[in-house]
């Protein structure tokens, strides 16, 4: 079955990446084997249609991918989360027949990779306040956009080979609209994110767009559809993140078994000491408890999706996902923490998995809505919109 023999791929593909990903973690360097790795496992179109060269994986066979893919880093995870569960979600639900035919089928071979770009400078928890702007233009050249602006914390920024890139009209500061922006084109300018406290084998980056021309038949949707465009994508990238912190805790979980059972204090394995045991049963019960979360997310937004046109449906994925990431990478970063614990002063050391995933997950608690957004949202969804605290 086409499900399993994904989820064979993954799993080598997961495991051929490993011995690599330890060595550029350590020299804290780009993993350029990442998308060799995952183009000869054919993982970057893992959702997308047949039609267009995928491998149309359903819903629950790409959540455990991403869980599975999560074992290995939250680096590793995210840049699959912008590349399939943002950008080619987007595209598939948004995209032009032309955009999916240019993008989308090259993307889900591996040959065009994708960025996502919301955040700016002055525009984070908030992205309505972004100051990039567009404005229709109609010369020699034909009928194009201006994009000026700049993007900034963005995931695969200096790799990418095209970036989903929110604007907003410049003469309609209320009017947002989200394009397909060429990397390899005059008129961006990309640089890295440089001292970066983890994640350091995958890419994040900023640009800069100096009258960027961008083809009118690069808008994605319709003009001022941008926002809505974006709140959806997050909902689909923040269950990715969800589902890729699950399978932190299962590696957690397996590292710290696997350490409490080796290592030799006061005449007997650690894992003897109750209080080691306490923390092995703290982690087993957040990663079942994220993981039931997760799936619960999933199916909430399954049923969004058999109707995108139903707001309620909308709105009960919205949240469950909210409070399933909420969840997930909370309980991710404690049981890194945990697992760290038990390793003890070794697990002070990078060497190891666990001080790793403790600073991999930190950063899951701050993109795609931070804990406090996330947090007033739930709470405002209960209270009701008269509440809304952000916003
Ligand atoms: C490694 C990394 C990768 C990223 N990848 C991407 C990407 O691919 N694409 C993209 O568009 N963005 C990306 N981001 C950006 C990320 O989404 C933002 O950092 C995040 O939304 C927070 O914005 P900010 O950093 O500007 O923080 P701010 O919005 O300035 O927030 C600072 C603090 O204030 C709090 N705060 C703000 N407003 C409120 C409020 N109303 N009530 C209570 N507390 C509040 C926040 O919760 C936070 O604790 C990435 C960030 C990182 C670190």
């Amino acid at each position: 079955m086409e499900a399993d023999r994904l989820r064979e791929d993954v799993d080598k593909f997961c495991r051929e990446l490993r011995p690599i990903e330890d060595l550029a973690y350590l020299e804290r360097k780009h993993n350029d084997m990442l998308i060799p790795l995952a183009k000869k496992y054919n993982l970057l179109g893992m959702i997308v249609s047949r039609d267009y060269g995928g491998r149309d994986a359903d819903n629950i066979t790409y959540i455990k991918a991403l869980e599975r893919i999560g074992m290995e880093g939250s680096g590793i995870r995210s840049f699959f989360s912008v590349h399939t569960s943002l950008a080619q979600r987007l595209l598939m639900r948004y995209g032009s027949e032309e955009q999916k035919e240019r993008y989308l089928k090259p993307s889900a071979r591996g040959d065009k990779i994708f960025a996502f770009a919301l955040t700016e400078p002055d525009a984070g928890s908030n992205p309505l306040e972004m100051k990039t702007t567009y404005h229709s233009v109609e010369d020699v050249d034909g009928h194009y956009y201006l994009l000026n602006g700049t993007k900034y914390l963005i995931t695969n920024a200096t790799i990418a080979d095209a970036i989903i890139v929110f604007a907003k009209d410049s003469s309609n500061s209320m009017r947002m609209s989200a394009f397909i922006v060429d990397a390899d084109r005059e008129g961006i300018e990309r640089e890295p994110l440089v001292a970066k406290m983890g994640t350091p084998t995958t890419d994040t980056g900023m640009f800069e767009l100096k009258d960027y021309k961008v083809p009118r038949g690069n808008l994605i949707g319709k003009e001022g559809e941008g926002w809505k465009i974006a709140k959806e994508a997050l909902i689909d990238g923040r269950l990715s993140v969800a589902a890729g912190c699950v399978g932190s805790i299962k590696d957690c979980l397996i590292e710290a078994v696997r350490y409490a059972k080796e290592r030799v204090q006061y005449g007997k394995p650690i894992g003897k000491h109750q209080l080691v045991q306490e923390h092995i049963a703290m982690i087993e019960l957040d990663y079942k408890a994220a993981r039931s979360m997760v799936r619960h997310a999933l199916l909430m937004k399954e049923r969004w999706d058999r109707e995108p046109g139903d707001e309620v449906k909308k709105r009960a994925a919205d949240l469950a996902v909210a409070e399933a990431k909420l969840f997930a990478v909370n309980a991710a970063y404690d049981a890194a923490d945990r697992a760290l614990q038990i390793y003890g002063g070794r697990g002070w050391s990078y060497l190891y998995r666990p001080a790793r995933h403790l600073v991999d997950n930190r950063v899951c608690r701050i993109y795609e809505g931070t804990d406090e957004i996330l947090k007033l949202k739930i709470a405002s969804s209960l209270l009701g919109k008269d509440y809304r605290a952000y916003g």
